[in-house]
Parts: structure tokens; C-alpha cells; sequence
């Protein structure tokens, strides 16, 4: 058996940070504000004590998180003249395949990894995870304070958009009082909580809002009303004028419903299946997607299901009748 690797303690990243001269702040595909919204928070620390910062990031930021500082610096490209111990650091990622495939290979020594999740794979040679963290931006925010680094109102901004992200605006149940308290201090750090709260919950397009429509009206409860599912094809992007950036919130809708304990949107376009499963808190759906290659949180995970658009919706209920739906 191989033994996992030890978590990193505070001192320990702290250290590599104050060593290490050059940074590349990495966040996962399908990018969302945590991932994004960390990276930028600690870029644009580091920047202030002199250090070379680069982002990157193989997907385009998405509209609604464009507002963020820095977001104009993020690319998939690399420059050519990164020294030899260039930091690589990987935001809100359980596993090295979630940058994506365009990230060049990192030497393990190069790897430090913040991140929240369950079942992280450990893969940096600094693994700072911190599972009982509401968002990934909250890990960045320890290290910083103990850096004694100035929270600026950009730093503020991005670290409140981590946690508003990942808390659903702070409706889902990783909402601690310390998450509150967190967030008042960002605000009177001065982050911009009007602006992120329109950019990320009150922007959508309006194609978004009509693919809203047609996903809800294809809805299926099952399971005597404690599943729901459904669907978003290529054929529905088109009819709405959407795109894959407007199918966000659809899943948190079908949760929503009165006694779902498990949602389920399957995403059928782009040559793959997504899925994207909520919980309403008694079904752990980062095990369930596991068993099926993918992972995230106890109540909000994710997948791609090797198949159709049918094998995915009959896998997926079987790994959930399995789980004990
Ligand atoms: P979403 O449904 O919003 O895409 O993802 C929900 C959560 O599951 C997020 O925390 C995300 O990081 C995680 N997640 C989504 N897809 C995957 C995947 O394919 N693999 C892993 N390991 N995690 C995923
Ligand atoms: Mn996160």
C-alpha cells in the first residue's frame, strides 16, 4: 500500500511561499469562483512583496466572474522563462487531471495544493487541505493571515467570492458562524459583497433563464419524490441561445424541490456527459460520484460518465439506489 502523503502545516507553506520568487496560480476547467477566486486572492498578495505571479487556467473566465481583479492576466499559456523551482500552485482541485490537459507537466517538488474537498489526492509535495474549510479561499485567507499579508479590498473581494461560491451565497449548510464572521471581516476589509452578489447571483443571461425553463420543464421525480433529475442537450443550448456557462444554477433548482434528497442535472454536450449531483444532507454524493470516477463535496459532486446521455441517467440512479437513496 502506498502511504499517503502528511498534510502541510501553516509554517510549512508559509515558508515555501516566502522562498519561492515565482508563482503559477492554477485553477481547475470548468472554472467557478473558489478555484478562481483563491488563486487571484493569493496572486495578488504575493505580488505585493515583489514576487513573479502568473495564472493559469485552461478554460476562459466565465462571464459572470470577470469582474475579479486580475482575471485580465489569466490564460492557458505559460511563458517560456519560468525558472526551474517555479511554485505551481493548485486551487480547489482533488485531483492534479482537474487543471485539465493543457498544463504542462509539474514536477511533484513544484506542487503545492490548497484545497477543501473530500478524498483530495494529496499529489503536491505540500498538501495544505483543509476539509472542514467552507471554500478553498478560506484556506488561502489562513495562510495569508499568517503571513501577516495586508487584506486589500481586491484581496477582500476575491476571498468573499470564494465563500459566497461555495456556500450558495450562504444558503448551503457549510454556513458556520465562523464562515459569517469570516465574511463581515472581508466586507469591512472592503469587499465588494453588492458586486459580487450581482455579477455571480442576479447577471443571468436571459437565454440562461429559458434553458432554466426547458430543464425544469423535462424534470423527472422518482423514488417517491426524493430524486430528481434532468437533463441539458445540445438541441436545448441551441433552442435557448445558451451556453455551457448558463447550466450553473439548474441542479440547485431541482434540489430545491420539497423532499428531493438527491438532484442530478446530466450535461450532454461538448462530446462528453457531466453530472452534477446535490444533496439535501443525507446521501453523501462525493462517495457516490467517486464510484464513478468523479468527486467533490458530502453535498455537491461531480462527474463524467463514460457514455450516452441513457447510460448516464441509468448509471447514476443505480450508484444512488446503491448508496441508499
Ligand atoms: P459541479 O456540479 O458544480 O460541477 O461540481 C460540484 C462539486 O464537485 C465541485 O466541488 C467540483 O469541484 C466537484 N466536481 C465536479 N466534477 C468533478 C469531477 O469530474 N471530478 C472531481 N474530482 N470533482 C468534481
Ligand atoms: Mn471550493
Amino acid at each position: 500500500m502506498i502511504e499517503e502523503a502528511r498534510l502541510a502545516t501553516t509554517d510549512e507553506v508559509v515558508a515555501e511561499l516566502e522562498k519561492r520568487t515565482t508563482f503559477v496560480m492554477v485553477s481547475h476547467v470548468k472554472p467557478d469562483g473558489d478555484t478562481l477566486g483563491a488563486g487571484l486572492a493569493l496572486g495578488i498578495a504575493l505580488k505585493t512583496l515583489g514576487k513573479r505571479v502568473y495564472y493559469f487556467q485552461q478554460d476562459p473566465v466565465p462571464r459572470n466572474l470577470r469582474f475579479l481583479p486580475d482575471t485580465e492576466y489569466v490564460s492557458r499559456g505559460l511563458p517560456a522563462d519560468l525558472p526551474e523551482d517555479t511554485l505551481f500552485v493548485f486551487f480547489d482541485m482533488s485531483s492534479v487531471a482537474r487543471a485539465g490537459e493543457y498544463l504542462p507537466a509539474v514536477a511533484r517538488k513544484n506542487i503545492l495544493n490548497i484545497d477543501h474537498h473530500l478524498g483530495n489526492e494529496r499529489f503536491g509535495a505540500f498538501n495544505y487541505i483543509i476539509e472542514s474549510e467552507a471554500s478553498t479561499g478560506s484556506c488561502v485567507l489562513l495562510l495569508l493571515q499568517a503571513m501577516r499579508l495586508p487584506i486589500t479590498p481586491a484581496v477582500a473581494t476575491c476571498l468573499l467570492t470564494c465563500i459566497m461560491t461555495d456556500t450558495g451565497g450562504f444558503m448551503h449548510s457549510n454556513t458556520t458562524p465562523d464562515v459569517l464572521r469570516t465574511a463581515a471581516m472581508l466586507m469591512e476589509a472592503g469587499a465588494d459583497k453588492v458586486q459580487i452578489t450581482e455579477n455571480i447571483f442576479a447577471n443571468k443571461r436571459f437565454a440562461a433563464q429559458r434553458l432554466l425553463g426547458f430543464a425544469l420543464s423535462n424534470a423527472t421525480l422518482e423514488e417517491d419524490g426524493r430524486y430528481c433529475w434532468t437533463y441539458v442537450d445540445e438541441a436545448m443550448l441551441e433552442r435557448a441561445g445558451a451556453d455551457g456557462e448558463d447550466t450553473e444554477e439548474i441542479v440547485n433548482h431541482l434540489r430545491a424541490v420539497e423532499g428531493v434528497e438527491v438532484a442530478a442535472l446530466f450535461k450532454a454536450f461538448d462530446g462528453a456527459v457531466r453530472v452534477s449531483l446535490r444533496s439535501s444532507g443525507r446521501i453523501n454524493v462525493q462517495a457516490v460520484a467517486a464510484t464513478m470516477g468523479g468527486g467533490g463535496h458530502f453535498m455537491a459532486a461531480g462527474l463524467t460518465y463514460p457514455g450516452d446521455l441513457q447510460a448516464a441517467i441509468a448509471g447514476v440512479r443505480e450508484a444512488l439506489r446503491k448508496a441508499g437513496l
